[in-house]
């Protein structure tokens, strides 16, 4: 397979000053990275032009990741308002915040499908840790993956068998969904036997693109858990871990790694060619350039 990363890549920190960096996303028009700072509940942009960080807004009741809908809005989600909502030019509005009479508990991560479903994850974190959220119940009482459809306003839960999902993302074609459990101890862990996995990251068969099923584990993440990732255009799965960037090939073979010194929790393709990758990783954004781009960017720059 070739080289994922530019010859002489070198791991790059361009900002700090963040409790938990979280929610990466390249906006391409003001080519800046966007991302939340959840305890510190405000949302910083890192300016690849200028080289300068930035305060996006603050008090924003704490947003964690996002993603660019087909129009290039912002779609992503708030623990505080158990919700997910979309920033368009800086006008805030939730556009889905509970399923079957109940609220969610605090969306987590979020994807856009080309055919404009929001799909997310829902674990509890965000009403369970007061640094990120407000506390309270779970409504529903489990944490789901759900698809949301803009066209007629229907909310389905698609993944129910997940701990505690977290991170998600479509292979390049979207017949697969990928979905990080950060719930269970780690291998060798406090784990119950009869359980699936331990910080794995699940692979599911998506039929008539809204159906998941024959879900199964991809690979098991180790050192520290899989929080946010991404797919690139070749199908490689690009992972949070402990201590590094990991890089697993569809097969689930590891082909990459990518030290870095701070705890991650999520990466996101960008740049003005798409190919840098950037971290979000504790107190800080670190990034390193690679050769390739993210799947679901190529895919919209297909049509
Ligand atoms: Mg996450």
């Amino acid at each position: 397979m070739q080289e994922l990363l530019e010859t002489g890549a070198e791991l790059e920190k361009v900002a700090g000053g963040s409790v938990w960096a979280e929610g990466p996303v390249w906006i391409p028009d003001s080519r800046v990275v966007r991302y939340s700072d959840i305890p510190n509940n405000r949302i910083l942009q890192f300016s690849e032009e200028s080289g300068e960080l930035s305060v996006y807004r603050e008090d924003v009741e704490f947003t964690n990741g996002r993603t660019l809908d087909l129009d290039g809005s912002v779609v992503q989600c708030s623990h505080g308002k158990r919700a997910v909502e979309r920033d368009r030019g800086g006008v805030v509005e939730v556009i889905v915040d509970g399923w079957a009479g109940t609220r969610l508990n605090s969306p987590n991560d979020v994807v856009v499908k080309s055919d404009g479903t929001v799909w997310f994850t829902d674990p509890s974190y965000g009403i369970q840790k007061p640094t990120e959220g407000h506390p309270g119940e779970l409504e529903y009482g489990d944490h789901y993956v759900f698809r949301f459809d803009p066209r007629d306003g229907s909310v389905c839960p698609v993944v129910v068998d997940v701990e505690m999902p977290n991170g998600l993302a479509f292979s390049p074609d979207e017949s697969l969904l990928y979905v990080a459990d950060s719930g269970l101890a780690p291998p060798g862990g406090n784990r119950d036997p009869d359980r699936p996995g331990g910080h794995s990251i699940h692979v599911y068969d998506v039929f008539d693109g809204r159906l998941c099923k024959n879900g199964r584990e991809f690979v098991q993440v180790d050192p520290g858990l899989p929080d946010g990732f991404r797919v690139d255009e070749h199908g490689n799965v690009w992972t949070s871990s402990y201590d590094s960037v990991q890089v697993f090939d569809p097969p689930g073979e590891r082909v990459a790694r990518v030290p870095v010194p701070e705890k991650i929790s999520n990466v996101c393709f960008g740049g003005v060619d798409g190919r840098t990758l950037y971290v979000t990783a504790s107190s800080s954004l670190y990034r390193i350039r690679t050769t390739v781009r993210d799947a679901a960017a190529v895919l919209r720059s297909a049509r």
